[in-house]
């Protein structure tokens, strides 16, 4: 997508970071929506992931449908998109977290009757500005779209035909994040709490400041706890994936901080720990994503040596 504007933003918007190579412009008028078209992945059991720039997820139930994040882009083609699966009306619409490039289509679902559903920390974020890593504030989500239901304990959320586990997590990607699971349809939605084409993104300098490397660690042990070998998982951002691939991941994600540690106890400075290429042979996230390694060891090693974000 945009390596070098994303480069340029991601070492110090970490958060805004998939947002920005999704959103040419955003970062210089704060608004500024995906553009490209939006993809629709069928996942089984009633489900589609649907792509552009970030994902959301739509489940189709007997009578209604669930959503799963509202992307960044056009509302009028989220809508189309949409009514391309089913003519169904979407009754609940649940967050997975407040980034803009999760919530930014709310408010048309909210107009159309839906319920809109998050962590109350999530709701209460969408509800701020969102400051970015360079200290810009970007306005906060148009109020029509604010969550009207919160949940902070694991929360059954049923239409019929389809039913899902709302799982709040806290201080991981963000602030009041989530995952989602239909234990029929065998599929874990992550949200940012999972990037599967670039190596992590979190709010350690940027929003909340409450992002947190461990957090996401054992978010990621809760996550692998839940699936099987047959969870569809799909991330935040990326193609969809599986649970091999996310414990190559997480593993990857165990190493690596033990390297930074290692050699932040030997004196090494930020360049000298970025220039090491630490993952230069590092396959762990899907090919095709942005190249954002140098920016996450960068973050990484920020996190480590202040402790805000670790
Ligand atoms: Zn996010």
């Amino acid at each position: 997508m945009m390596p070098a504007t994303r480069r340029l933003l991601a070492a110090t918007a970490f958060a805004l970071a998939a947002a920005l190579a999704a959103a040419p412009g955003w970062a210089q008028t704060g608004v500024n929506a995906f553009k490209g078209p939006i993809t629709t992945t069928a996942i089984g059991g009633g489900l589609y992931q649907l792509s552009a720039g970030s994902n959301a997820v739509l489940a189709v139930g007997a009578d209604g449908a669930i959503l799963i994040d509202s992307l960044f882009n056009d509302p009028a083609k989220l809508v189309a998109s949409v009514e391309a699966v089913t003519p169904r009306p979407v009754k609940l619409l649940v967050n997975t977290h407040a980034h803009l490039d999760h919530t930014a289509g709310n408010a048309i679902y909210a107009g159309k009757g839906a319920r809109i559903v998050s962590t109350s920390l999530a709701a209460g974020a969408m509800q701020q500005p969102f400051t970015g890593g360079d200290g810009t504030q970007r306005p906060p989500i148009d109020k029509a779209g604010w969550p009207t239901t919160t949940y902070d304990k694991v929360t059954t959320l049923s239409i019929p035909g389809q039913s899902l586990r709302f799982i709040p997590v806290r201080n991981a990607h963000g602030e009041g994040d989530a995952m989602v699971f239909f234990p029929k349809a065998n599929v874990l939605v992550l949200g940012d709490l999972h990037h599967s084409h670039e190596y992590p993104v979190w709010d350690a300098v940027t929003g909340c400041k409450c992002g947190s490397y461990e957090g996401n660690l054992q978010v990621y042990r809760q996550a692998l706890k839940l699936a099987d070998a047959r969870t569809k998982i799909v991330p935040g951002h990326g193609g969809l994936t599986n649970k091999a691939e996310v414990t190559a991941y997480v593993a990857m994600l165990e190493r690596v901080r033990g390297q930074v540690k290692a050699l932040i106890a030997r004196g090494k400075s930020k360049d000298e720990v970025v220039a090491a290429k630490l993952l230069a042979d590092d396959h762990s996230p899907q090919p095709g994503g942005p190249d954002n390694r140098d920016n996450f060891i960068a973050t990484l090693y920020t996190a480590l040596q202040t402790g805000v974000g670790a």
